[in-house]
């Protein structure tokens, strides 16, 4: 799929950025190497397939997906993505392949997952088509009805259904598109966002310099929009006083964003000091000890108000 000629949002990173971002966070977080290393072959495993991924979305006018944005709908919810079946399970397949070389935890579950499409308890194609992103508690059922790790079914499925959603998302949006979207659930499929960065953008309105704003990232479709300055996405308080941060200065790319109102927290990465695009997944990755810190400080991760 080539990339809208009227898009100006961040490119997605090559396998370049990705392995040279993976090589800056091991040598600041060298415990995160076993998983780093395995997971970065479902990654460049993702970026391999842009080319051969079946991706051939429902046309969207542009009066149509404005009137979207206006209303704080996300498209998923008026249009299809047109996500090819055997894109999906062509790619299912191939990352099964790789589970089954990582630990003794994910081959068992590669294994009894085998079963379950044997024995026609999972219909992969069904199965991942139907995945959205609010769709969580389909996946707790599933690993529970057929006796697999819950965590491993996750990461399997969205390790497959994202660089699908991806496509979608560089179909559909723009950034002219997204800048009308005043919303923290993610303007393509409707998620909460997984997590918020801060960059420079540079205006070409009026003149004005570059100034730093945040974006959110999506998790399940890798889309990323801009939120209205430090409002807490959680309780939609605006009070400045309500938003502070965790920092600690031996990892100058990160930060906890929390509000002090609702307790709610969101991790940011600082994509000024990141060389090139975010790879969302890597970065919540390599994230994962401020969650605990953050829990720790009784902060609970973002959930999003209706
Ligand atoms: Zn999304
Ligand atoms: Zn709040």
């Amino acid at each position: 799929m080539s990339k809208s000629a009227s898009s100006g949002m961040q490119d997605r990173p090559s396998l370049k950025t990705l392995e040279r971002r993976a090589k800056a966070i091991l040598k600041a977080r060298p415990a995160y190497k076993e998983m780093v290393d395995f997971y970065l072959n479902v990654f460049r495993k993702q970026i391999e397939w842009r080319d051969r991924l079946v991706v051939e979305p429902e046309t969207v006018s542009d009066q149509q997906r404005k009137e979207c944005m206006k209303q704080g709908q996300p498209l998923i919810e008026s249009f299809d993505p047109g996500i090819g079946t055997e894109s999906l399970t062509d790619l299912w397949a191939e990352m099964k392949t790789i589970f089954r070389r990582g630990n003794e935890v994910l081959r068992e579950a590669i294994e009894k997952i085998d079963t379950a499409e044997d024995a026609g308890d999972l219909s992969p194609a069904n199965w991942l088509l139907e995945q959205r992103a609010d769709r969580y508690d389909a996946v707790a059922d599933t690993a529970r009805k057929i006796e697999v790790e819950e965590t491993v079914l996750a990461t399997l499925t969205r390790a497959t259904t994202f660089p699908h959603w991806e496509e979608v998302a560089r179909a559909w949006l723009s950034q002219d598109l997204v800048d009308r979207w005043k919303r923290f659930r993610c303007p393509t499929c409707g998620g909460p966002p997984g997590l918020a960065e801060n960059r420079k953008q540079s205006c070409s309105q009026e003149g004005l310099t570059a100034a730093t704003r945040r974006f959110m990232h999506c998790s399940f479709c890798g889309s990323d929009w801009a939120v209205p300055g430090l409002d807490c996405p959680s309780c939609g308080s605006t009070k400045s006083g309500d938003a502070k941060y965790y920092f600690a200065t031996e990892e100058p790319d990160l930060r906890i964003d929390f509000c002090k109102s609702c307790k709610h927290y969101v991790i940011v990465v600082d994509g000024e000091k990141v060389a090139g695009p975010v790879h969302v997944g890597l970065e919540l990755l390599t994230a994962a000890h401020l969650d605990t810190i953050a829990q720790e400080k009784d902060l609970s991760p973002l959930e999003l108000c209706a």
